[in-house]
């Protein structure tokens, strides 16, 4: 039997508590080997007076336990509170954002039931450097960073992956007809990186056209990797023509550290009423699972996850006016379904 993994868990806020809850039962049921440790950080930190929302005791159990699983956090809004998605990712050094997006057509209604495509973003660089000026007063000035050591890593990465997961096809976006230097440099380290992978092919489209072929004819991409705000957009507008955001979930993957999480946010309107569905923060401690080398337990619950979807057990926003079950009932119906052969 493997030994337990410890793995920091944030409840997070809204759904939040909710969700990882339901999650956390169908991993312990399915036998994972993970040992929790909890951590307070969020919405009410933030009240509390720490504008990070993350304090000391956070990053120190982070800082020991390298693996993260978290639920969805709230920034308050107006001033003086700083994203805590863009700190914890930052000081973690989470270069790769990973986004698989897949189509469902045997249980959402899809107009492009062959998709299946993954977004890779850059995580740290870009506009999202946080270099930010004032001129003057009517004049402000964002810069966009790209470093070649930190596009080498990330479209390394993607390359990595298609190899790992057995994917023909890697894309990259820039818009490096305009930007002729930043997106221009990543592009080429793109086309010099490819030469190593010459198993798998190549394709590199303006950011415009690119996601305008997302929408359109999305079963053509395979591997996307792109600079941050693109990935950004992309990875929206990917997950939405899936079907619904209460199912994806999402890797961010650094050297030493990496944080696993479901792509929605914390969805206040429906906090609290049993109703939210599980499956995002699931499908991201299914990656966490593979990623800590247990990929038995994690197809074994992806595999019941599925059957439950199959077999027309629906939360509320997949059902869609539809019977609905509640998150509980969901959880449960995904453990009596354990083992199934899928
Ligand atoms: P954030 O700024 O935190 O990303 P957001 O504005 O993108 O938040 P979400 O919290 O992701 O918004 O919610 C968007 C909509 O989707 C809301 O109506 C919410 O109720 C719904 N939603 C999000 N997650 C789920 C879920 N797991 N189950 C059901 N509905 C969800
Ligand atoms: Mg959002």
């Amino acid at each position: 039997m493997t030994e337990k993994r410890a793995i920091t868990i944030a409840r997070g806020d809204g759904i939040g508590p909710e969700i990882m809850d339901a999650t956390l039962k169908i991993l312990e049921q399915a036998g994972a080997q993970i040992d929790p440790e909890f951590i307070d950080i969020g919405e009410k930190v933030y009240l509390e007076g720490n504008s990070s929302g993350i304090p000391d005791h956070a990053w120190e159990s982070l800082r020991r336990n390298k693996v993260f699983l978290k639920a969805p956090i709230t920034t308050p809004q107006g001033g003086g509170y700083k994203s805590l998605n863009v700190t914890i990712r930052k000081t973690l050094g989470l270069f790769a954002n990973v986004r698989p997006n897949v189509a469902y057509p045997q249980f959402i209604k899809t107009k492009h039931p062959e998709m299946d495509l993954v977004i890779i973003r850059e995580n740290e660089e870009d506009l999202y450097a946080g270099i930010e000026h004032q001129q003057t007063p009517e004049v402000v000035q964002c810069l966009k960073l790209i470093t070649r050591p930190g596009s080498e890593k990330i479209i390394r990465y993607a390359f990595e992956y298609a190899r790992k997961n057995n994917r023909k096809k890697v894309t990259c976006f820039t818009k490096d007809n305009i930007m002729k230097l930043t997106d221009g440099l990543f592009h080429k380290v793109y086309k010099e990186v490819a030469q190593e992978y010459p198993d798998i092919e190549t394709e590199h489209w303006i950011i415009d056209i690119g996601m305008a072929k997302i929408a359109d004819s999305p079963q053509d991409f395979d591997v996307i990797v792109m600079p941050n705000l693109y990935g950004d957009i992309a990875s929206d507008v990917a997950a939405q023509i899936t079907g619904s955001v209460g199912l994806a979930g999402s890797a961010n993957i650094g050297d030493q550290f990496a944080l696993f999480e479901a792509i929605h946010g914390s969805a206040p309107d429906i906090a609290g009423k049993g109703i939210a569905n599980p499956s995002g923060l699931l499908n991201g401690a299914i990656m966490m699972l593979v990623h800590i080398g247990q990929p038995e337990v994690a197809a074994r619950i992806h595999n019941a996850w599925f059957r439950t979807l199959e077999d027309g057990v629906y939360t509320g926003d997949i059902a869609k006016g539809g019977a609905s079950v509640g998150t509980n009932e969901f959880a449960d119906a995904v453990i009596s379904r354990l083992g199934q052969l899928p």
